[in-house]
């Protein structure tokens, strides 16, 4: 059994009208394929809440500022399409370069605000490039629901923000951060770390878990996120981009958890970036 894959959008619009006759409910699960358990457990919440589920595959070039990041992404759409069969997914939307980015395309979509900081800063334009193919996925797919994994956090305010700005009819759902046993966050860059390097990137959740429960119990980020930065330099991060906390919906840098709030890490590990974060429990009273 396979499932099938469709490249050209007109066969994705076809099938699509069929769905939509019958009544049915759509979800799409936007991706850039070298599948795990993170983006399964999105393709399992989509297929439980609706009748038809459409994962799309596409390494997106404008969302990539390292030419040598995107040059080595894993591609992996034999073994991706294999792990996809049994998990009710209709279809494999992996567009053709010219049916995202025609000859002559020429519109950006940019999310001002929450776009800004934190994956904003270090990688300037990366989030045009996210809204912009994502919003041409939900136009592509007209898919009803939409599920983004919690892993890349500000991808799904992005995503959040842009949809309801441009009045796109579909609700986007964030879904849990898979882990690894070892608690790292499951992530397509894994695979390019050596065995002693995910042993090592392990302590970034640990380390974050720590904060995180001190945060709680009334310490402030200051003092925390210095011992935190020593503590992740000592077992190999080389830089430590940022070890912020942020309330949870505006991503505003606060001290202390007195809003609902996440603390939000990215760090390089043996020369792959890794970005994980956790929510954290407001202050106790
Ligand atoms: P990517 O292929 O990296 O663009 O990711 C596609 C989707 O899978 C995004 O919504 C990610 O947030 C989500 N995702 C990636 N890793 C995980 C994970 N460990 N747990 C849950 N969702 C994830």
């Amino acid at each position: 059994m396979t499932v099938p894959i469709l490249r050209q959008l007109t066969d994705l619009r076809a099938k699509h009208a069929t769905w939509i006759r019958a009544g049915e409910t759509v979800a799409v699960v936007p991706t850039m394929g070298a599948l795990h358990a993170g983006h399964l457990s999105l393709v399992k919440a989509a297929s439980a809440a609706c009748d038809r589920v459409i994962v799309t595959i596409f390494i997106n070039p404008r969302q990539f500022n390292n030419a040598a990041d995107l040059a080595s992404y894993p591609r992996t759409e034999h073994e991706d399409a294999a792990k996809l069969v049994g998990l009710g997914v209709d279809v494999i939307y992996v567009p053709d370069g010219g049916q995202i980015y025609p000859d002559g395309y020429s519109t950006n979509v940019s999310v001002s605000g929450v776009s800004d900081v934190l994956e904003g800063e270090f990688r300037p334009g990366h989030f045009d490039g996210v809204a912009t193919v994502v919003a041409k996925l939900f136009l592509q797919t007209g898919a009803h629901r939409a599920y983004f994994g919690q892993k890349d956090y500000q991808q799904l305010m992005v995503v959040k923000r842009m949809a309801r700005d441009l009045d796109i009819p579909i609700e986007v759902i964030g879904c849990p951060t898979v882990r690894e046993a070892s608690g790292l966050a499951m992530s397509s860059r894994n695979l390019r770390l050596s065995p002693e390097g995910l042993d090592r990137a392990a302590t970034l959740y640990q380390v974050m878990q720590q904060v995180a429960a001190r945060l709680t119990g009334g310490e402030s980020l200051g003092p925390l996120a210095d011992e935190a930065r020593d503590k992740l330099a000592s077992v190999g991060f080389a830089d430590i981009e940022y070890f912020d906390l942020r309330c949870e919906d505006q991503l505003q840098l606060l001290q202390r958890p007195t809003r609902p709030a996440r603390l939000l890490v990215a760090a390089w590990m043996d020369g792959i970036r890794l970005i994980d974060n956790i929510e954290v429990k407001e202050l106790k009273a």
